[in-house]
This record gives structure tokens, C-alpha cells and sequence, in this order.
């Protein structure tokens, strides 16, 4: 019999945990048959593009080095062998890295290390009936071939590879300016100023971007506080320990970084301290016994948020009462009945809170998440400054001292309903209107209160803040080209007066839309029609388009203009409709992305065995 032959085309964090599945799995379900598998990437296997080593040794894995794993271990529930190993932590301890400030950050560059080294040795321990062929260069076109098989052609001009399935895991895609950036980079060129539309921090090209310039950045994520760090020590800037914190010494290639958002402050500092006994969730919104709405199709607006605020609320109330015994007037049980039996947002549940809760600074505030400068009403640029760095400190103290770990009961909430939602999602429950509102208001709020910066990033923000190198401008900025003066001009709700720009960079992770895709092999796909957008529908008619490549929720296999299904191409992650921007898992977590791909290789393999 000839040898089973996969192609799996991108090898980032994905594609290796794809290999080391198929690895898992192959003895059990291909038996003594021989399995080449066939890796392709331009950039080096485990790595990837996003945590290459040709880039800046500034740029960080922000999440602790604690939290993640690329091996599966006994917490994962899934059908193919555990196979466990070492995690970063483990691995760095052994291995080295560098590990930066007590809070255990590592760069991208040592990420990168310990996933290159878990491709080597997955690729070490395969059975001998395993083949892996590294091809180190783009997938440029899919084909089909005789008897179902399939033909991949490479761009470095290796001859096709012939397989009988085909993953895609290609991750984060490069896509073409939209509509508003296409204009800003013609304005732009017309009158020499400087426009860097969105892109990834390590592959942008920041010198256009000259020292003592003011230049605005839009968007106050994470991948603004990378533009931040390469704008100032990536220019030399260094920082100094101090009595009071950091202080930052300039290097004179700075520019005067602006920074705004729709709330006009980063995002929320990562905690350092886990709760001792945190709230049993998911309470209030569990996917799997949903009972929120009398029909199938769930609403989010109507149906689910109330249910995530309430889950929120509760998992806060929690921590609070566990934490400040003294500064509440009723026992827990008693909280928990009242809490429990009227609807979020109803009047006799504020009175329950704040019969219970005296001080009003201790009550959950979910406004002040959303609306952060709400009340800082009209301010000059001069008066927001001290403002904003006193919500920095705030919300740094709130994140790394266990003395108001009410917050950490609020983020163990937010991150309970995230996963019920995506479950909803996977599901198919939720309406396409939902799946708008979600994109739009949940998903955003959610980044913005769990997925932020290390402490050390939000300190060295405070540092550039206090030393006038960053300047914050507001929330819900509006910028325009402005054709008068030249410039790219900027008003905010906080500042209604417009300030000007030379130079304007969007500080945001490109979103995969197959409109505006450049890959060639998907352009080419979609063009034949063997491609196809996922496109949600309601009964009255409303349409949500996703931009996502359609693939089945359950087997990955990849779904053409028509509908069918094909049983020979399989994609997975943030392009696809599986709709997962897959974050690292945590040891004994039993992660997602290990389940979806131990799913995944277990339906390739089984294909191969039918075949
Ligand atoms: C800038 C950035 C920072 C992030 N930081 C974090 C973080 O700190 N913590 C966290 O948990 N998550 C983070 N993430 C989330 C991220 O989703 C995961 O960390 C992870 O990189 C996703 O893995 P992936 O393999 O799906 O995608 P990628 O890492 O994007 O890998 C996909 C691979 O496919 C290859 N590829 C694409 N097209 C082709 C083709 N046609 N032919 C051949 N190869 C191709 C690419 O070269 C790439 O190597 C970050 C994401 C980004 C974009």
C-alpha cells in the first residue's frame, strides 16, 4: 500500500499542534501504514511568522509564561492519546529565556524557542511509520487531483505535492487596506505625511515615522502598546527605577506618540494573583442547559447580555463578600437569594446591592468598564493627562495586589460568559443579528477588560506619559483627511477641538476578511468558488457577512459556493468560521485548540483509513 500523505500548510502554534495530533494518533488509526506528512511554511516550523526570531527581542508573549502549554496533559477530554511535556514555564526553567520583571513575562523570541523545540521534538518521537518533509515556502495553489486526492503547488518551485488531505492552518492573514485606509494612504502620499495602516507590529516599517513628530496611533490595544515600545526603547529610550515607579529617559528619536480609542485608555493590566476561592460558573449563562429564550434562535442583545452582566455582577459579589466580610451588611446567602431572583439592571435589584453594599465605590460598575473617560467630561489635553495616568494606577493596583481581587471575580466572570458564548456561537444558537452585535459590542468590551498588557507594559506607559512622550487624546475619536490644511486632523468626545497630524498608524491586529485577502491559494479558492464566505442568515432576510472562510463546526472540513462539503480539505483558526483567535492554553485547563485539533487529525486519519 502507498504511503497516506497530509499536507498541513502553516506551521505556527496551529499547524505543530496539528502535527503532534496526527502524531498521537496515527498508530491507532492508520495502524502499520506509512504516513508522510508534508509541513508548509515560509517561516520555521512551531514559530511561525508571529513568533519568528528575526524580530525584536522588545516585542512580549503577553500572557504569563505560567499559562502556557503546547502539550496536551490529563485535563483534556479528548479521544487520541495524551501525550504530555514540557510546558514554557517548564521549559524555560530548563532551557533558559528571558523572563522579564517578577510578574514572568517572556519575549516573543523565547516563545518562539519553546515552540520550535515542541515541532522538533513532536517530530523526534514519531513512530517510525512517519514521515515529516519540512517545505519552507507558501502554498500558492489547491487542486484537485485524481480519486479525490490533492495537489499543492509551492512557490519556491518544488515540484506538487500529491496528498490525500490538506489542512489549512494559516492563521493571521495579511489582508488589503479597507475602503478608509486605502484613502488615508493616497491622502497620505499626496502630501508627503506619513500613514501606516494596520499590519503586524514586528513586520511594520515604523521609520517613516521621524523623532520629535507628533503621531497619532488609533486603537489602544495590544498591539499599541508593541507600537509604543519600538516608537521608544526601540529607539533607545530606556527606563530608570525610581522611588516612585519608572522614569523614562528619552533617547531623542522619539516621536509624541497620541494615543486614542473608542474608551481613550489602554487596555486592562493582566492580574498577577489568583483567587483563593473563586465563584463556582458558569451561574447564569451556561451554553449547554440555555433556557434564556423560549425559541432555538437566541438573541444576545435581549437574551444573553442580561445574563452575562448578572453573571459578571455575581462572580464580583462573590469575591467581594469572601474578601471584605466588614464592608458588606448582609451574610452571602442571603446576597446570593436576592441577587439571584430579580433581572440584572431591574431597581429592586440595585436596592438589594446597595442595601448590601454601602459604599458605592465597592458596588460592580460595568459602565465605568464601558465608558471609562465618562466621567471626565470635556477636558483639555493638559487636564486629561493626570486623569488617565490616575486610572492607570488604579486599575494597576486593582491587578497585581490581592487587596481588591473583586475585580479578579469580575474577570473570572467575563471569562466564564466568553466561553458560553462561544459555545452559543458553535453551536448555532445565537441569530445572525447577534453575531453582529457580538462583533460589535461584546468581543471589544471583552479585550478591552481581559486582554491587556503586562504590569510592566502599563507602568512604562505611566513612565512615557509622565515624561510627555505619550499623550492620551480621548475616546471616540473621529479622524479625518483633512484636504485644507494638509493634515490628518483628530477630534474626540473627550476634546472636542481638533488637533493635527503629520503622521497617523493604526494600531490594530488586521481582521481576516476574504474580500481583501492576498493570499494566493485562498484568493484562488474563493475565485473557483471552492472557497466560501460564512455568511449568517435570519428568517426575516437579515444577512451578517463574516468575512470568514465556511468550514463545518464539527469535522473542519471546508465548505464550497454550493454548500458541499469537502472531505479532502480541512481549515482551521481565526480565518475560518470555527471562529477562534486562538489564544495559548493553560496547563491542565483541557484546552479548546487541543480538542478541536486532536478532533481534527482524528477525522483526517479516518479518511485515510476509509480510503
Ligand atoms: C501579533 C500577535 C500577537 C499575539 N500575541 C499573543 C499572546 O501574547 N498570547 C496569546 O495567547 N495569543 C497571542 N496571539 C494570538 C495568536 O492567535 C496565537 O498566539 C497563535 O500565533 C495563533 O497560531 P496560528 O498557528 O493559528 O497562527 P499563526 O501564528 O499566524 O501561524 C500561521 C502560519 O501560517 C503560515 N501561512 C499562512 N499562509 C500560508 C501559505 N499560503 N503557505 C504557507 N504558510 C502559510 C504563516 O507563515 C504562519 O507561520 C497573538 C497574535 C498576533 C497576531
Amino acid at each position: 500500500m502507498r504511503p497516506a500523505v497530509i499536507v498541513v500548510v502553516g506551521a505556527g502554534p496551529r499547524g505543530a499542534g496539528i502535527v503532534e495530533r496526527l502524531i498521537a494518533n496515527v498508530a491507532e488509526l492508520l495502524g502499520g501504514r506509512t504516513l508522510e506528512i508534508h509541513v508548509v511554511d515560509p517561516y520555521s516550523p512551531g514559530s511561525g511568522r508571529i513568533w519568528r526570531q528575526n524580530q525584536s527581542a522588545l516585542m512580549w508573549l503577553n500572557v504569563p509564561l505560567q499559562s502556557v502549554t503546547m502539550f496536551t496533559d490529563s485535563s483534556v477530554d479528548c479521544d487520541g492519546a495524551i501525550r504530555p511535556g514540557l510546558s514554557l514555564h517548564s521549559w524555560t526553567a530548563r532551557h533558559g529565556g528571558d523572563v522579564h520583571s517578577h510578574d514572568g513575562f517572556v519575549s516573543r523570541l523565547t516563545q518562539g524557542r519553546y515552540l520550535e523545540w515542541f515541532f522538533e521534538s513532536v517530530v523526534a518521537q514519531r513512530p517510525t511509520t512517519v514521515t515529516v518533509v519540512v517545505h519552507t515556502t507558501r502554498a500558492v495553489e489547491l487542486l484537485d487531483h485524481h480519486g479525490g486526492r490533492q495537489q499543492v503547488r509551492l512557490a519556491n518551485g518544488e515540484p506538487d505535492v500529491t496528498a490525500d488531505a490538506v489542512i489549512l492552518a494559516m492563521g493571521h492573514l495579511d489582508v488589503l487596506p479597507d475602503h478608509q485606509a486605502f484613502g488615508f494612504a493616497e491622502f497620505a502620499s499626496r502630501h508627503r505625511l506619513s500613514y501606516i495602516p494596520s499590519g503586524y507590529s514586528a513586520d511594520l516599517d515604523l521609520g517613516m515615522v521621524r523623532p520629535a513628530e507628533d503621531v497619532l496611533i488609533r486603537g489602544m490595544g495590544l498591539a499599541f502598546v508593541d507600537l509604543t515600545v519600538l516608537l521608544t526603547e526601540g529607539r533607545g529610550g530606556r527606563y530608570q527605577t525610581t522611588a516612585g515607579g519608572l522614569r523614562y529617559v528619552r533617547s531623542g528619536a522619539e516621536p509624541t506618540i497620541y494615543a486614542t480609542s473608542r474608551r481613550g485608555v489602554p487596555h486592562r493590566t493582566k492580574f498577577t494573583y489568583v483567587l483563593d476561592d473563586p465563584a463556582a460558573l458558569p451561574r447564569f449563562l451556561d451554553a449547554e442547559n440555555y433556557t434564556g429564550s423560549t425559541s432555538w434562535a437566541v438573541d444576545f442583545v435581549h437574551d444573553v447580555w442580561p445574563a452575562v452582566a448578572k453573571e459578571i455582577g455575581w462572580s464580583y459579589y462573590h469575591e467581594f463578600f469572601r474578601a471584605h466580610p466588614k464592608r458588606v451588611r448582609t451574610g452571602w446567602n442571603d446576597f446570593a437569594r436576592l441577587y439571584s431572583a430579580d433581572p440584572w439592571g431591574s431597581e429592586t435589584l440595585s436596592r438589594h446591592i446597595a442595601a448590601a453594599v454601602p459604599n458605592p465605590a465597592d458596588r460592580w460598575d460595568l459602565d465605568s468598564v464601558r465608558d471609562p473617560l465618562a466621567r471626565a467630561g470635556r477636558a483639555s489635553l493638559e487636564r486629561l493627562q493626570p486623569y488617565v495616568r490616575s486610572l492607570l494606577r488604579a486599575d494597576l493596583t486593582r491587578r497585581t495586589s490581592s487587596g481588591q481581587s473583586a475585580e479578579l471575580g469580575a474577570f473570572l466572570g467575563f471569562r466564564s460568559a466568553a466561553h458560553q458564548i462561544s459555545e452559543l456561537l458553535g453551536n448555532d444558537r445565537l441569530t445572525a443579528r447577534s453575531e453582529a452585535a457580538i462583533g460589535a459590542r461584546w468581543r471589544r468590551l471583552y479585550e478591552h477588560f481581559c486582554s491587556g498588557p503586562p504590569p510592566l507594559r502599563t507602568r512604562q506607559l505611566l513612565a512615557l506619559s509622565e515624561a510627555g512622550v505619550l499623550k492620551f487624546l480621548g475616546s471616540k475619536v473621529s479622524v479625518v483627511a483633512d484636504e485644507t490644511e494638509r493634515v490628518f486632523s483628530a477630534t474626540s468626545a473627550t476634546m472636542p477641538s481638533a488637533l493635527r497630524f503629520t503622521a497617523l498608524v493604526d494600531g490594530w491586529i488586521p481582521r481576516f476578511d476574504l474580500r481583501l485577502t492576498t493570499d494566493k491559494l485562498l484568493t484562488r479558492l474563493i475565485a473557483a468558488g471552492e472557497a466560501t464566505e460564512f455568511v449568517r442568515s435570519d428568517a426575516d432576510g437579515f444577512a451578517y457577512r463574516t468575512g470568514l472562510i465556511q468550514v463545518s463546526g464539527e469535522t473542519f472540513e471546508m465548505i464550497d459556493r454550493r454548500g458541499a462539503a469537502h472531505r479532502h480539505r480541512y481549515a482551521i483558526g481565526p480565518f475560518t468560521s470555527t471562529r477562534q483567535f486562538s489564544t495559548f492554553t493553560s496547563p491542565g485547563t483541557n484546552g479548546r485548540s487541543f480538542r478541536q485539533n486532536d478532533r481534527l487529525a482524528r477525522g483526517v486519519l479516518r479518511t485515510l483509513e476509509a480510503g
